[in-house]
Parts: structure tokens; sequence; C-alpha cells
């Protein structure tokens, strides 16, 4: 008989299935973060994270590792498009989680590398308009850092690291790149030692709550807990909750090593669009979303000839265009976006959080996202 939670033992019912107050779906950062937030502020809840992948499956344990809040083209691009209280309420959001994702897990025990950022750009037009800005952008960024002329033209950043085809360079001296590897595993361990269970390969089909508690329906049948946090991101729209998010497949590459790598830091093309850094005297390179968004709204783990194309494109006119190097790896993941950046934190129903729509920025919001769920579930 395959297993289900109805035919556990006496001993496994103890430790894992009965008397749940919390469970948490999804063990990406935010869902980690939920879970050992929930139990700094409730020592005694017996709180269970629930994964149906085997890693976790979506963008945790894929993303390229950038600790950042926001390029000048970008958030220009926002401010465009959102409201200019929304776009820096989500900025000053992404600062204050790196901030507790720091104080969370420890600079060292993620390798955080503050080495800047450099936002790049192709044409004139583009230069003027940050340049046309640049005094309002510092501005309003030294009210949420505290610090002053956080951008700054670089007009040695070409000749540095050997770019061409570029027109101009904004460096951001506040950024920085983590290992992401270290990040899910150093959460992962918190929330274990903290006296959390994590079981994996668990899909949440769908659940319902009563006065009383919530009932989930699993593919290893009912799970009933007090409380249900859900931390879903990309794939929300699997279950119900009407909350709007879509998915969005986000492609990356890794260089084999390149003995002579230039290109320290992390770096954005495009507002955004396309992104790369350094690892170790590797380049990983994502990005390219932008060419075909339709295709791109999926939770299909697989690269693309169009888009991997789109980024060796970068990678060949800009980024290493006197450089040769051979693909080592290329990957996908699945990210959670909508028609804000801002992400959804909020309350179902009187048993049942989400906290979800992370979009490109999770590894610096996360943290926070977690904590603040933790808050409203009480
Ligand atoms: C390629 C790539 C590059 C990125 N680069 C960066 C970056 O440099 N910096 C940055 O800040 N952000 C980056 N991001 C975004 C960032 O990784 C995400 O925003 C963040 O990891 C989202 O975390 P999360 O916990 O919300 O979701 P996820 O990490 O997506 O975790 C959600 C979890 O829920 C599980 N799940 C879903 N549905 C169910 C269900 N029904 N039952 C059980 N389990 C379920 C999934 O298996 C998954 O493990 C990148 C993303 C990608 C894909």
């Amino acid at each position: 008989m395959e297993f289900e939670f109805s035919n556990v033992s006496f001993w496994e019912q103890k430790w894992l299935t009965s008397d749940l107050d919390f469970i948490v779906i999804g063990s990406g950062i935010v869902g980690l973060s939920a879970a050992y937030h929930l139990k700094k502020n409730h020592p005694k809840a017996k709180i269970l994270v629930l994964d149906k992948g085997v890693l976790p499956f979506s963008a945790s344990s894929k993303n390229a590792g950038f600790a950042c809040f926001g390029s000048p083209s970008e958030i220009m691009d926002d401010l465009s498009n959102t409201p200019e209280n929304e776009v820096w309420k989500t900025v000053e959001m992404r600062w204050k989680g790196l901030q507790a994702l720091k104080n969370w897990l420890g600079e060292k025990e993620i390798n955080l590398q503050t080495l800047g950022s450099w936002d790049l750009m192709e044409n004139k037009t583009d230069t003027e308009e940050i340049w046309s800005k640049l005094k309002e952008l510092n501005h309003a960024l030294k009210s949420i850092t505290g610090e002053s002329n956080v951008y700054a033209e670089d007009k040695e950043a070409s000749k540095r690291f050997g770019f061409e085809n570029l027109d101009s360079a904004f460096k951001n001296k506040l950024e920085g790149q983590l290992d992401t590897s270290l990040l899910i595993q150093t959460a992962i361990k918190r929330v274990q030692d903290a006296g959390i269970t994590i079981l994996r390969g668990v899909e949440m089909k769908s659940f319902s709550s009563n006065r009383n508690e919530v009932i989930l329906d699993t593919n290893y049948g009912e799970l009933k807990s007090s409380n249900l946090v859900i931390c879903t991101n990309g794939f929300t729209p699997d279950i119900n909750t009407k909350t709007v998010v879509r998915p969005a497949r986000a492609q990356v590459l890794i260089t084999k090593e390149i003995p002579e790598l230039k290109t320290i830091g992390t770096f954005h093309i495009d507002r955004g669009y396309y992104y790369f850094r350094n690892v170790g005297c590797r380049l990983l390179i994502g990005g390219g979303r932008n060419l075909d968004f339709k295709k791109e709204e999926t939770t299909e783990l697989f690269i693309t000839p169009e888009i991997q194309n789109g980024i060796e494109e970068k990678l060949k006119r800009i980024i290493l265009p006197k450089t040769a190097f051979e693909i080592e790896h290329r990957w996908a993941g699945i990210m959670g976006i909508g028609n804000k950046k801002e992400p959804i934190i909020k309350r179902l129903d009187a048993r049942v959080c989400i906290g979800v729509r992370m979009g490109g920025m999770g590894v610096a919001i996360g943290t926070l996202v977690g904590q603040r769920l933790a808050e409203i579930c009480e």
C-alpha cells in the first residue's frame, strides 16, 4: 500500500501530523523565513513545512544571487508606469529585506560581498535620461539607505571590465552578490535547528478552512492544522487562493572558468532585463524574458533557444567581446509576478495567510516577507 498520512504510525503522528499549529506551504526563502519567525514568535508551536519539490522547486535555489534593490534604469522604468510612492515603498522594502536577510543568516554564512553593481547603458538617450533624474534618485535613496550618492557615473567601467558597445555605466555602491546555494542551505539549517520539520514531495492540491481548523488535500491524503501559510510564489495559480500572481520563467547560463575574467561584481543591462555577475572566475548571466513575455509565462522548467541566444548575444557583443568562453551549464527557474512589483502579504481568512509575488527580487525581500507573514498570522 502506498504511503498516506492516514496510515502513519502512532509515533509519526505524534511527530508530524497531529496537533499542528501551522502548516507552511513552500520551502523557498519566504516559506523558510515565515516558518522560522513563526517559531520565534511562538516557541511552543508545532510547525510543518511542506514542499512539492525534492528541492525547492522554483526560484530560491536557482536564482542569480544578486543582493540588489534597484538599478537606476529599472527604477526609472517603474516610475514611468507606477505611482512614485509605490515605487519607493518597494525599493525600501528590498533595502530593509536585505538587512533582515543579513541579520537572519549572517553575511559570512551566505558569502555576501558588497562589490557594487553597474547599470550599463547601450545608447546616449538612455544615458541622458539617467543623468536628468540622477539627483532626484539619489535624494530618494538617501532617505531609504542613509547614504549619499548611491548612484554615480563610472566613466572607467568599460575599460576596466573590457566591455564594448556601451555608452555609459552607472555604479550603485550598495549592491552586491551572494552564494545562492549557501543561502538556501543556511536557511534550511536555521529552520531545522529551530525544531521545524520540512517534508518534501508533498503537494497541497487544495484547502478549506472553518472556524476551528484548515483541512489540506495533498497527494498523500488529508492533513489538518490550526493555521495555513501559503508561500507558493509562481505556482500560486495552481491552487485556488483568488490571488493574482502569474508565473514568469527566468533563464540563466554560467560559463566555464575564464582565468582572465575582469568582470567582477554585479551588472544590469536594459532596465534589469539582463543581469550578469562573476561567480569566482565564471560568468553567470540571465534574462531575456522581454524577448517573449507570453511564452515565458509558464511553470515549465525548460530552457529555450530564443532566450538563450538572446543572452549569448549580450555576452558576445557587450560583455566578453574579446574573450573566448565556453558555456558550462544552463537552467531555468520560476518567479511569481503580477501587475505590481510590490509583494502580496495578506490574510485570506481567519486561519489562512499568503505571501507571494516576489518578482525578480525575492532574495532581497523574501526574509522580510516571511517575517511580516509571521506577524499577521498571530
Ligand atoms: C533564474 C532566476 C534568477 C533570479 N535572480 C534573482 C536575484 O539575483 N536576486 C533576487 O533578489 N531575486 C532573484 N530571483 C527571484 C528570487 O529567486 C525569487 O523571488 C525568490 O526565490 C522567491 O522565493 P519564494 O520563497 O517566494 O518562492 P520559491 O523559491 O519559488 O518557493 C516556492 C516553493 O513553493 C513550492 N510549492 C509551490 N506550490 C506548491 C504546492 N501546491 N504544494 C507544495 N509546495 C508547493 C515550490 O516547490 C517552491 O519550492 C531570481 C529568480 C530566478 C528564477
